[in-house]
């Protein structure tokens, strides 16, 4: 059984279309993260979800119910916003309660799950307070508890942690997979933050312009990107592109006056193509001061920038700029002079023209 279902569901404001041809299938108890930059449609697509949004075409189902047509109150979802949206003039206890007692939930009943969802996300002590006298961290705590006094099937997440600063944002990050390995309920999470998104999904679904570019496990996003989009958009900093094309029927990759031997390649049929792109990670990149055994690229090192743990050196080879992770003793002055050795397993190689991957 699906928990979430999006069939075929297209969104236009007016002439514009905003989210075109979407087909998502959620299972039970899983968290999916819709991932993009801003202006992609994910909060559009999440308020279609909610039944905020009125859809131009397909269909919505939650636990086997068409709810394409059906108030956001009868879809057992709960929403949580970035901004919290919480009542500033009702204690935490209020906000947490109001729904409930709007829909004349019994006393002792609401006490109850007021109760489990102060103990789950740790606010006993903040019921008596008001919104004003809360950090933000707090806050957003509060605008969970909110969902899950609900008891709700479903969690529907909008950037919660966009408002917060860097320290609390990972804390509230590992909270909220605690949460879900805890309470299992189907979640659906948007947000523009690839490390949120790689470290809380099951599977992502990166968007573009209103459409999914890749829906897949986090891993296989990182490692086996489905087109340049992807790939450039996950990975700080970024996978690096050589531009070149493939020779000898497939089997190497010109790039300017070094063939790079593609034998290793985990990809399809790599065929001869006179435009492709080779994409290698930083961190898929060696660098060596003395020539290598077999062929390695030529580069000179022009930034090194030391980030603690390990270092990233910042290279010219052939006219474009790459990085490479190192340890850090691997730093590396700038203006040496240096050869790269690449990662062909590990690499992507797009086709230029249609950018997908090959
Ligand atoms: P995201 O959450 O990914 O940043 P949104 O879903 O908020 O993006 O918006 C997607 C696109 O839809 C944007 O280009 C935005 O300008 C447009 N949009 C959102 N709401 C409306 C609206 N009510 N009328 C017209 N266009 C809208
Ligand atoms: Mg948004």
């Amino acid at each position: 059984m699906h928990s979430v279902s999006v069939k075929n569901l297209t969104l236009n404001f007016g002439n514009v279309s905003v989210l075109r041809n979407l087909n998502i299938d959620v299972a039970e108890g899983e968290f999916v993260v819709l991932l993009g930059p801003s202006g992609c449609g994910k909060s559009t697509l999440l308020n279609c979800l909610a039944g905020l949004l009125d859809i131009s075409e397909g269909e919505i189902w939650i636990k086997d119910k068409n709810v394409t047509w059906s108030e956001p109150s009868e879809r057992g979802i709960g929403m949580v916003f970035q901004s919290y949206a919480l009542y500033p003039q009702m204690t935490v206890r209020g906000n947490l309660t109001f729904g409930l007692r709007i829909a004349k939930m019994p006393a002792p009943e609401i006490a109850k799950r007021v109760a489990r969802a102060a103990e789950i996300l740790q606010i006993q002590p903040l019921l008596d307070r008001k919104p004003g006298a809360l950090s933000g961290g707090q806050r957003q705590r509060v605008a969970i508890g909110r969902a899950l006094v609900r008891d709700v099937d479903v969690f529907l997440f909008d950037e919660p942690l966009s408002n917060l600063d860097a320290k609390l944002r990972s804390e509230l990050r590992v909270e909220i997979k605690r949460l879900h390995g805890r309470l299992k309920n189907t979640m659906v999470y948007v947000t523009h933050d690839q490390i949120e998104a790689l470290t809380l999904a099951d599977r992502i679904a990166v968007m573009k312009g209103g459409v999914i570019q890749q829906l897949a496990a986090p891993l296989e996003i990182y490692n086996r990107p489905a087109n340049l989009f992807v790939a450039g958009f996950i990975g700080s900093p970024s996978m690096n592109f050589l531009k070149g094309r493939t020779v000898d029927g497939g089997r190497a990759f010109q790039f300017g006056a070094t063939k790079i031997d593609l034998s290793g390649y985990a990809g399809g049929a790599v065929l001869e193509r006179d435009q492709a792109i080779l994409g290698v990670r930083p961190e898929h990149i060696t660098v060596s001061t003395t020539p290598s055994v077999g062929p390695s690229i030529p580069a000179e090192v022009e930034i090194d920038e030391h980030l603690g743990a390990d270092s990233l050196l910042w290279l010219k080879a052939d006219g474009i700029s790459l990085s490479v992770r190192v340890p850090v003793e691997g730093r590396l002055p700038a203006g040496a002079k240096v050869h790269l050795g690449l990662d062909i397993p590990k690499a992507s190689l797009f086709d230029a023209k249609t950018e997908q991957r090959i």
